[in-house]
């Protein structure tokens, strides 16, 4: 099996191409056909494994279908993490029309990454504190997202973030499609996954 025969646009093909990408990895394998059935996915996999791609190519599908308001969300516990998944979300939508991203980040000054959302953008990608921040600023709508995914919920947990990703999610429509990942699942994630999660498949890579 390769990335060819998946029917993704011809744009997205030549992108997985230009970054190499051939064959799905075992992840990818698992992850991206359920995820663009629309299914919450509880994900162990590390990083290493391809899971930003088997997230991302779910969120950039749905945002190709939606490309007037915020359909993807994708939370992180980190600002280099956040910083490293729009750079592959960038490679992966080049040249896909009207597909932008906004980078919603602590540690960076807030103005530019509001201003940012004043443009037409599909694909959020932040951490929870400084998203959090820009909701009760009212600078982001979060009505029209589609698809959520919580990386590294893991060590989300262990920096202390769980209330902030539940308030986050909280602003989200109550049919979103959740995808939760995690190098490991210990008692704490497998909690919060019930919490999170409707009739989840659970993948491991
Ligand atoms: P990740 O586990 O998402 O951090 O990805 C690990 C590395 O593998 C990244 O540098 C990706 O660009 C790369 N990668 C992801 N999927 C594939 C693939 N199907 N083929 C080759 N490289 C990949």
């Amino acid at each position: 099996v390769d990335f060819e025969h998946c029917g993704f646009p011809e744009a997205l093909n030549r992108n997985l191409k230009a970054s190499g990408y051939e064959v799905p990895t075992p992840i990818q394998m698992q992850m991206i056909p359920v995820g663009l059935l629309g299914r919450d996915v509880l994900a162990s996999a590390d990083t290493g494994s391809g899971k930003t791609a088997a997230f991302l190519l779910p969120v950039i599908l749905r945002a190709l279908s939606q490309s007037k308001s915020p359909s993807g969300l994708v939370l992180t516990p980190t600002r280099e993490l956040a910083i490293q998944i729009e750079r592959q979300a960038k490679e992966l939508m080049s040249g896909l029309p009207c597909l932008r991203t906004a980078l919603l980040v602590g540690g960076l000054p807030a103005p530019p990454q509001r201003h940012r959302l004043r443009q037409r953008i599909q694909v959020i990608i932040a951490t929870p504190g400084r998203l959090l921040d820009i909701i009760k600023q009212r600078s982001v709508e979060l009505g029209s997202i589609k698809i959520v995914v919580v990386d590294e919920a893991d060590t989300m947990l262990k920096m202390g973030f769980q209330q902030q990703v539940l308030d986050v999610l909280e602003q989200l429509p109550h049919d979103c499609q959740t995808v939760l990942a995690s190098a490991t699942i210990p008692a704490s994630v497998e909690q919060l996954a019930c919490q999170l999660l409707r009739d989840p498949v659970a993948i491991t890579a």
